[in-house]
């Protein structure tokens, strides 16, 4: 059965019957079970206490893999899936801007770790090619990048690794399965910081890796030797997060497309970038792949820092803080890293919540002084 992502939402990775009739699955705290016959070992740092094993099934049914682990933050994620998948001495293509914590990685630790790696454009076929190498074994990137929110060209990114038989991995975050579901196209394993949208009440860090069960199964491996399995109560708020995932993304996309086009008609606006807009270098790419063009919308207000500034300042409902994904509006300036990285620093973030779209362009439209 195909069922409709609202549903399998709630639904998705569910135990039917109910344990002991409950229909809100349990919180297993225990961190060590009774031996199992002929079973596999239960301890919490092996991810498989019942309510992180619960958690599997059910992230494992909304991005449509096999498999499925949670850890404890969303860079342990992406630092075990890069584990899984490169050894000493392996070359990686790292395609997108990346997120600071993905990026910061991969200066500090990629190089003591005996891994090469090229950043790449995630749009250029042919940078891809040229950065290949006889020990290339994984291609990284992100579904939809921070803070430009570029599409790349993802069905050419899986393929491309598919056909050399590279691992491919996605961090796709910024996108959630209700936008875009990249094991659709191809991905081996997909990432997310679930600490965003996934729990979307900015209230518990999580991260997941979903993939085939042999993928997943060298992804736990790394995991319990790391030690950054999830908590079993931080995996039980995560589940109960991801039953309105569907309803809550959906709601954000569209205040983020209310607000993006509101900006994008304003004279005191100079530029807006949100995939959703026909003026986006990526838009055509967004609309083919996704279901929707996610909640950050990024934009340059006409007078330059200071407008930014006061912009920022003026704004009464969304919170001055950095992060995504959860049911409150966030706005943010681009950081002092960002700016050294070459984004201009006029440039602002928002992150749409679940609010009323009314209420937020009112907000917009009162901070820019209409
Ligand atoms: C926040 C974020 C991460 C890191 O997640 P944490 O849960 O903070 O460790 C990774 N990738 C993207 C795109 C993010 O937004």
């Amino acid at each position: 059965m195909s069922e409709r992502f609202e549903t399998l939402a709630v639904h998705g990775g569910e135990p039917r019957p109910a344990p002991h009739g409950s229909v809100v699955f349990p919180i297993h705290q225990g961190t060590v079970f009774e031996d199992d016959p002929g079973g596999d070992v239960r301890y919490i740092r092996l991810g498989t206490n019942p309510s992180q094993r619960h958690l599997h099934r059910r992230l494992a049914a909304l991005e449509g893999a096999e498999a499925a682990v949670a850890t404890a933050s969303g860079m342990a994620a992406i630092t075990v899936a890069l584990h899984s998948v490169l050894a000493a001495g392996d070359h990686l293509i790292a395609a997108g801007a990346f997120y600071g914590g993905t990026m910061q990685f991969l200066a500090e630790h990629a190089e003591r770790l005996g891994w090469a790696f090229d950043l790449v454009d995630p749009a250029d076929r042919d940078a891809w090619r040229r950065a290949l190498r006889p020990n290339t074994k994984a291609f990284l990137t992100e579904t939809i990048t921070n803070p430009l929110v570029q599409v790349g060209d993802l069905a050419g990114a899986a393929r491309f690794a598919r056909e050399r038989g590279l691992a491919s991995v996605i961090d796709n975050t910024f996108a959630t399965p209700v936008v875009f579901r990249p094991h659709t196209v191809g991905f081996d394993l997909v990432c997310h910081s679930a600490t965003k949208a996934l729990n979307g009440h900015s209230d518990l860090a999580a991260g997941v890796v979903t993939g085939s069960k042999e993928r997943i199964a060298r992804v736990a491996s790394v995991m319990c030797a790391y030690g950054c399995a999830l908590d079993p109560h931080a995996a039980f708020l995560l589940s109960r997060g991801l039953k309105t995932l569907a309803l809550r993304v959906r709601q954000q996309n569209a205040n983020a497309l209310a607000v993006a086009r509101f900006l994008d008609g304003h004279d005191a606006i100079a530029h807006v970038r949100y995939p959703g807009l026909a003026t986006h270098p990526d838009h055509r790419r967004a609309a083919a792949l996704f279901d929707g063009f996610g909640s950050v919308v990024s934009f340059r207000p006409a007078g330059g820092a200071a407008a930014a500034d006061a912009l920022v300042k003026s704004l009464r409902l969304p919170y001055t803080a950095a992060s995504l994904g959860g049911v409150e509006s966030l706005v943010t300036r681009v950081s002092a890293n960002e700016e050294t990285a070459g984004l201009p620093d006029d440039l602002v973030r928002f992150s749409a919540g679940i609010e009323a779209a009314e209420d937020l362009i009112e907000d917009f439209a009162q901070a820019l002084g209409d």
